[in-house]
C-alpha cells in the first residue's frame, strides 16, 4: 500500500513540536551535565524501576512513576508523543521524504524478538536482587553519568548507534521499524492496552473506506477495518499519534474516551491479520540473526547495545536476502 503525501495536521504538528522539545530537553540535559557541571540534575531512565520498587525516589524513579501513571490512563500515548526514539525515527522519515526516498513498509514475524530483548534488560536486575537483596537493589542514578549509563561512550559511537536503529532500520523495514520490530518496551506497554477506560481513536462519523488513514498510519494498522468492525482502534500497536484523525477527509475519527456510540458500521468484518512479507523460514532466520546480533552486542559491548545488535541482525538478513535474490535473477538470466 502506497503511503500518502500529506501536510501535517493540527494534532500532528503539536506532536512533532512535543517530540522536538523532548530532543531539545535531552540536549540541554547533556549540556548542563557536561558543559556546566550540574551533575545533581539526575537522569531519567527506565532503570529507575529498581529504585522505585524499593522506595528510593530519584529522577529516574520519578520518570518511571509518571510513565506508569501515563500507561494506565493513556496507554501507548508515550510511544507516539514522548519517546526520544520516536523523535529520531520521525526525523529519519522526514529526511527520507525530502530526498524522495520512500522506504517500503515491511511486516515480519521476526518482531517476536521484542520478547527476547527483555532478557538482557532484566537479567542484570534479577541477578542484583538475588545477590544483594531487594532492599539495596537501587542505583543512585542522580550520580550516574548519562554518557556512560545510557549512551555509548563517545559522540561518534552514539551517532552510529542512533543512526543504525533509526535511519538504517527505517530504510530497510519502513516507518517505525524500531517500534514494530525491536523495542521491548512496546510489548510491555501493550499489556496496558486492554484497559477499558483508555482514550482511543474512535469512530464518530460514517467511514467511506478511502484508506487514507491506513496509508498515513506509521504503524501499518488497518484503521478502516478496526473502526468499522469495532468502532475504535483496538490494535495494541496503536501509539495514539492521531495522524489518522488528522487525515480523515470526512472527519469520521476522533480521539477520546469511551462513550461516543456511533453505530458499528460493519459488525461482519473479520480482523485484518498482519501478513508477513516473507516465508516462515526466512522470518525464523531473520529472528535468529537478530538474536545472535543482540546477544553478541549485549555481551561484548553492554546490555544497552542489544538494540544495536538486533537491528543489525535484521538488516544483515534483509541484505543477504536481496543479494541472494539478485544472484538468482542473474543466474536465471544467464541460463536463458
Ligand atoms: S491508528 Fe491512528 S493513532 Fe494509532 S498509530 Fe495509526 S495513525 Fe496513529
Ligand atoms: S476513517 Fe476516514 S480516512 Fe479512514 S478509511 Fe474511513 S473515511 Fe477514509
Amino acid at each position: 500500500m502506497t503511503p500518502i503525501r500529506r501536510k501535517p495536521g493540527r494534532l500532528d504538528r503539536l506532536r512533532r513540536w512535543t517530540l522536538g522539545g523532548l530532543v531539545g530537553a535531552i540536549g540541554l540535559h547533556l549540556w548542563a551535565w557536561y558543559g556546566l557541571g550540574w551533575q545533581g540534575i539526575g537522569k531519567l531512565s527506565f532503570s529507575g524501576l529498581a529504585s522505585l520498587l524499593v522506595g528510593h525516589l530519584n529522577a529516574a524513579a520519578l520518570f518511571c512513576l509518571v510513565l506508569g501513571v501515563a500507561l494506565v490512563f493513556t496507554g501507548r500515548l508515550f510511544c507516539g508523543w514522548a519517546c526520544k526514539l520516536s523523535a529520531f525515527q520521525e526525523l529519519a522519515e522526514g529526511v527520507y521524504r525530502r530526498v524522495g526516498f520512500r522506504p517500503r513498509f515491511v511486516h515480519t514475524r521476526a518482531r517476536a524478538i521484542r520478547l527476547f530483548i527483555f532478557v538482557p534488560y532484566f537479567l542484570p536486575v534479577l541477578y542484583t536482587w538475588n545477590e544483594v537483596g531487594l532492599s539495596t537493589a537501587y542505583a543512585d542514578l542522580g550520580a550516574v553519568q548519562p554518557w556512560t549509563a545510557d549512551l555509548p561512550r563517545t559522540v561518534l559511537a552514539t551517532v552510529f548507534y542512533f543512526a543504525s536503529i533509526t535511519f538504517v532500520l527505517t530504510a530497510a523495514f519502513g516507518r517505525r521499524a524500531f517500534c514494530r520490530l525491536v523495542c521491548p518496551f512496546a510489548l510491555f506497554f501493550q499489556l496496558f492496552e486492554r484497559l477499558p477506560w483508555l482514550p482511543r481513536v474512535r469512530q464518530v462519523g460514517r467511514c467511506i473506506d478511502c484508506d487514507v488513514c491506513e496509508r498515513a498510519c506509521p504503524m501499518g494498522i488497518s484503521v478502516p477495518n478496526e473502526i468499522q468492525r469495532a468502532g475504535e482502534v483496538l490494535d495494541p500497536e496503536c501509539i495514539r499519534c492521531m495522524v489518522c484523525v488528522d487525515v480523515c477527509p470526512v472527519k469520521a475519527l476522533r480521539f477520546g474516551l469511551p462513550g461516543s456510540a456511533f453505530p458499528i458500521q460493519r459488525p461482519d468484518l473479520a480482523p485484518v491479520v498482519r501478513e508477513s512479507a516473507f516465508s516462515p523460514l526466512f522470518d525464523a532466520s531473520l529472528a535468529t540473526l537478530a538474536v545472535i546480533g543482540g546477544v553478541w552486542a549485549a555481551t561484548q559491548i553492554s546490555g544497552f547495545h542489544v538494540f544495536l545488535g538486533a537491528s543489525w541482525g535484521l538488516i544483515a538478513g534483509l541484505l543477504g536476502r536481496s543479494a541472494f535474490v539478485a544472484w538468482r535473477g542473474k543466474e536465471a538470466g544467464c541460463s536463458t
